[in-house]
């Protein structure tokens, strides 16, 4: 029986670290899939129950030297222990004086100070100063994995040979250095994920027999009445019960313009309430509140790994072998001890491992927290060289909010009856019209009823039993018969969507709706143009008119009566013409065609599950401004990506053609080594405060 577990891992700073851990994991047999998480600092793992336990899972990731932490909670920060910061301090002093004198030895300002202590003393310096690499580099040589530092303790190791000691000290003094740089470059990339679960309240104030108890968030159950105060954040997703306030909800939709809630409003965790307080009845609480799922998502946005990403860590595969040859080569022909030693000393290969992640995380965490919900740096570098862009209409383009502008009863029946028939078909569908159908029978004061058996048909309209009857409302395409009725074309040429009833089989009347295109589309259209995309096509399973009034205000093709199923081959058409597709839609009734399109992205999808879910990029507000400003973003990550790599790589053979030609000095080798992963911080740094 398969079984998925989360792991809380703790301790791993480097790129290198999660595939070893990976690696690890999926080394046990009974682990069918395992995935590491850097920034979240958790592995997800699906094994065999019946062949392993969660014992052995967490045996394999203590084999590599990381420990495993009882719970799984993103939120913890790990803080280290105040020894290893004491350490790291002294460390840090005596490398850092030892720098000086080695330099000052090279250029001959001092004697041969390395005389001046006794070659064990130094040695057991070395052997202190540097445990904590070596610890790794023996927990690594056990699983029968090479790291970075595997190299360097043999660069080390040579210099040790030879009896230069101080060298040695220096290169473990920069082999810290580097791993702390490391840790700061990986923090870093952790801070955006943090300052994002930071959000979520740990507690709730809950109201039990009349009482109020403040609780962990953990014990509130959907249901629960939670009382969320002015200047708090509300708890729980969930739907206000009494109460008036402003909310601002821009953890979530990056929408800073608070909103007005009072009974009935539905709230997001996370939400800032102002002016005023609210009691809310949870309908999710924790992990299934929409805050949750676009933390879930940040978290395991990794996994989602894009191409550059995936040539690098196949580089970083080759390059430590590479290095090694090179190496050998170089003691070989030079017969160098101390080349040889620099050129295993400067080859760090962790930049060129943390290039892109760095920089897709930055953008993904920033992104999160303007109501962008990326899902990986896959869709990032899919989006940046994007030139199609397919649009859904209904709930997409259009506001989403269709009404019901013209009842037209055709065989003698009442307006208010057609209404009441058509309304109670539609009762159970989640589709705009059918909405705008349920809206106008209320408006006309008509008391709902239950169907009593009830079938959605994806872009066709619902079938339904309503007072032993069979009623389907639906299009054109549903019902070619009724469709020829003549007040149908005109009704077309008004743009309007045609809603045609037919109760037992026969006409009874026309409901026809009208939509209104979202203000905000028209810019973004031009945006996108700007930005050089090309290729735009509306697809609808609306009618041809419709659909063609639309496209003609926006200037683009068109494609009408498409069923769910069809907009699946229209994305593939233009994929088999090599095209990047990017599909926008509402991430409900297009979710198939989401899902086939290089980036699906889903419009409006706070509250909306099934859209988070289904999607690529989840846009957690109606606004299509955000549509252009996601393709400048994917645009500039990739250039930092792209600049982040292509600098790591000057960097890394630089460094080693000097080094090997013997013009690099191994303390200098190792000084140089830890320094593009500043480099790399500080040119990704750049999109955490994008504009
Ligand atoms: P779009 O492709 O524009 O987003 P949909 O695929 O959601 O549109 O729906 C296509 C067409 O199917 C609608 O224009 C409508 O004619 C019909 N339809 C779908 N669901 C319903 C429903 N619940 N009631 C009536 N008609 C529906
Ligand atoms: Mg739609």
């Amino acid at each position: 029986m398969l079984e998925t577990q989360e792991l809380a891992i703790r301790g791993m700073d480097c790129a290198d670290c999660s595939a070893r851990v990976q690696r690890a994991l999926l080394a046990l047999p009974g682990v069918v899939s395992a995935e590491v998480y850097l920034a979240s600092e958790k592995a997800v793992v699906r094994f065999d129950a019946s062949r392993l336990g969660p014992a052995d899972l967490r045996r394999a990731v203590e084999s590599t030297g990381y420990s495993v932490q009882p719970q799984a909670p993103a939120s913890v920060p790990s803080s280290r222990p105040i020894y290893v910061r004491l350490t790291t301090i002294l460390g840090i002093l005596f490398g850092a004086v030892l720098f000086i004198v080695v330099v000052g030895e090279w250029l001959g300002l001092f004697g041969r100070i390395t005389g001046l202590v006794p070659f064990p003393l130094g040695v057991a310096l070395v052997a202190v100063g540097g445990w904590p690499v070596f610890r790794n580099v023996l927990h690594a040589a056990r699983n029968r994995q090479v790291t970075a530092h595997t190299l360097m303790t043999l660069g080390m190791l040579a210099a040790l040979a030879i009896g230069e000691w101080a060298t040695a000290a220096v290169i473990v003094f920069f082999m810290r250095v580097g791993e702390y740089v490391e840790r700061l470059t990986t923090e870093s990339s952790r801070a955006a994920l943090k300052s994002l679960t930071a959000m979520a309240p740990s507690t709730a104030r809950l109201e039990r027999d009349s009482k109020l108890i403040e609780v962990p968030i953990e014990e509130v159950r959907a249901g629960d009445v939670v009382v969320v105060r002015p200047g708090e954040r509300t708890p729980v997703d969930g739907r206000v019960v009494t109460g008036q306030a402003t909310v601002d909800q821009s953890t979530i939709t990056g929408e800073s313009m608070p909103m007005e809630a009072g009974e009935g409003t539905i709230v997001y965790a996370t939400s800032l309430v102002q002016l005023g307080g609210l009691r809310v009845e949870a309908s999710a609480v924790g992990p299934e509140t929409t805050f949750g799922r676009v933390v879930k998502m940040v978290e395991e946005a990794e996994a989602h790994r894009s191409d550059v990403q995936r040539f690098a860590d196949r580089f970083t595969g080759y390059y430590l072998p590479l290095v090694a040859g090179i190496a050998a080569l170089t003691f070989l022909i030079r017969r160098d001890p101390l080349a040889t030693a620099a050129v295993l000393v400067v080859a760090c290969s962790c930049a060129i491992a943390l290039a892109t992640p760095i920089a897709m995380l930055a953008s993904i965490g920033a992104g999160a927290k303007r109501g962008l919900l990326i899902k990986g740096g896959k869709y990032l570098e899919a989006l940046a060289r994007a030139d199609t862009v397919l649009i859904d209409k209904t709930g997409t383009l259009t506001s989403g909010k269709p009404r019901i502008t013209d009842v037209f009863p055709t065989n003698g029946a009442s307006s208010s009856e057609l209404l009441r028939v058509a309304a109670a078909a539609e009762r159970h569908s989640e589709h705009p019209l059918a909405e705008a159908v349920r809206e106008a029978a209320d408006a006309a004061g008509l008391a709902p009823i239950e169907p009593s058996t009830f079938q959605a048909l994806p872009g066709l309209g619902v079938r339904a039993r309503v007072d032993g009857m069979e009623v389907v409302v639906g299009n054109r395409r549903l019902l070619p018969e009724a469709a020829r009725h003549p007040l149908a074309a005109d009704l077309q040429n008004q743009g309007k969507t045609l809603l045609f009833v037919v109760l037992g089989g026969e006409l009874t009347g026309i409901l026809a709706a009208s939509d209104t295109l979202r203000p905000e589309v028209p810019a973004a259209i031009a945006a996108l143009r700007s930005l050089g995309i090309e290729n735009f096509e509306l697809l609808t399973g609306d009618n041809r008119s419709t659909a063609a009034a639309l496209a003609a205000e926006l200037g683009v093709p068109y494609r009408a009566e498409l069923l769910p199923e069809d907009k699946i081959g229209v994305v593939a058409e233009y994929q088999a013409r090599g095209a990047t597709v990017v599909m926008v839609g509402d991430g409900v009734n297009d979710a198939p065609a989401l899902a086939k399109a290089d980036v699906g992205i889903a419009m409006g999808a706070a509250g909306v599950d099934v859209a988070i879910e289904a999607a690529h990029v989840a846009l957690m507000r109606e606004d299509w401004t955000l549509v252009p400003e996601l393709f400048r973003i994917a645009r500039r990550t990739m250039k930092v990506v792209k600049m982040n790599l292509l600098y790591t790589a000057i960097y890394n053979f630089l460094g080693l053609g000097l080094a090997a030609a013997g013009l690099l000095p191994p303390v200098l080798a190792a000084a140089a080594q830890s320094l593009p992963d500043l480099g790399i911080l500080a040119n990704s740094s750049r999109l955490l405060r994008q504009k």
